[in-house]
């Protein structure tokens, strides 16, 4: 225990990805003793594992963030600890060894499933994975994915993007097709990650799925042409965030 939180309030806080830190932050700016058990080696969670390893500037940019905040001297990190009834070490040790709150910033852990058949045949892999694996998560690095030469990447979002990014700097993947709920008006990904992967875009395949849904998203007013420029070049411009 630090010994400054004898005379003060100390909290634990477990998990330390964005929520953990930035709640760290908040209470050691009111004089709070806070440690963070984490059960990665390093900290930031999905900011440190989940962003795309050439976004330079967003990583820089939160790193800079968390190291200011671990170097306060109310914050205390303790690395590669799984807290948990199986884990290294339980709740109730928590709290015996003094701990007057507990706060649990794990993150949504768990991957989901679509219920869909066939998602446990050899080759269906869920995004956490993939994304851990280039990001050289310790537990997911060492794990091989095969993608063969055709891959359909579900969800219209950063990840989505980020995934054909890397399937695209990997280099021996033929065609990634990308299946998405929603309309082109409804994409949830920034024009930055678009970019790294716009040359290899199929513009006739996209201008025949604008095509399609034109008659529907003019109905409730919304306008897909600006998704896809009459000239026919890439639609990059076009993405709002
Ligand atoms: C694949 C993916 C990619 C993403 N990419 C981006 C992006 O590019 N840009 C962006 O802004 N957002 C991105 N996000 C969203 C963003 O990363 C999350 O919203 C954010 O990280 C959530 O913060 P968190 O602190 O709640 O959880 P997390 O970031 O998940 O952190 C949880 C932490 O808890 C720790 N932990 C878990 N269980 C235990 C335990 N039992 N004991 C101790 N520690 C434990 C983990 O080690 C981890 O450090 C992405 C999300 C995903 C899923």
């Amino acid at each position: 225990m630090p010994d400054s939180a004898k005379k003060g309030h100390l909290v634990a806080v477990i998990g330390a990805g964005p929520a953990g830190l930035y709640a760290a932050q908040y209470l050691a700016r009111k004089g709070v003793q806070v440690v963070l058990f984490n059960r990665d080696i390093r900290p930031g969670g999905l900011a440190e594992y989940g962003i795309f390893p050439d976004k330079h500037k967003v990583r820089q940019g939160l790193k800079a963030q968390f190291q200011r905040i671990l170097r306060m001297p109310e914050v205390t990190y303790i690395g590669n600890v799984i807290v948990g009834q199986s884990g290294d070490i339980r709740l109730d040790q928590l709290r015996h060894a003094g701990f007057q709150a507990i706060m649990v910033t794990t993150g949504a852990q768990k991957n989901h499933w679509l219920g869909l058949p066939g998602e446990d045949l050899a080759g269906v892999y869920q995004a956490n994975d993939i994304v851990f694996h280039y990001n050289h998560l310790p537990s997911c690095e060492k794990k091989s994915y095969n993608f063969g030469s055709q891959v359909a990447v579900i969800g219209a979002g950063n990840v989505m993007l980020d995934i054909v990014r890397y399937l695209k700097l990997k280099g021996n993947t033929g065609v990634v097709t990308a299946f998405a709920r929603r309309g082109p008006t409804e994409v949830k990904f920034d024009k930055e990650t678009l970019e790294p992967v716009a040359e290899c875009l199929d513009m006739e395949a996209i201008r025949a799925e604008v095509e399609f849904v034109q008659p529907v998203t003019e109905r409730i007013g919304r306008d897909v042409i600006t998704f896809f420029p009459a000239s026919g070049e890439c639609p990059k411009q076009s993405f709002t965030v």
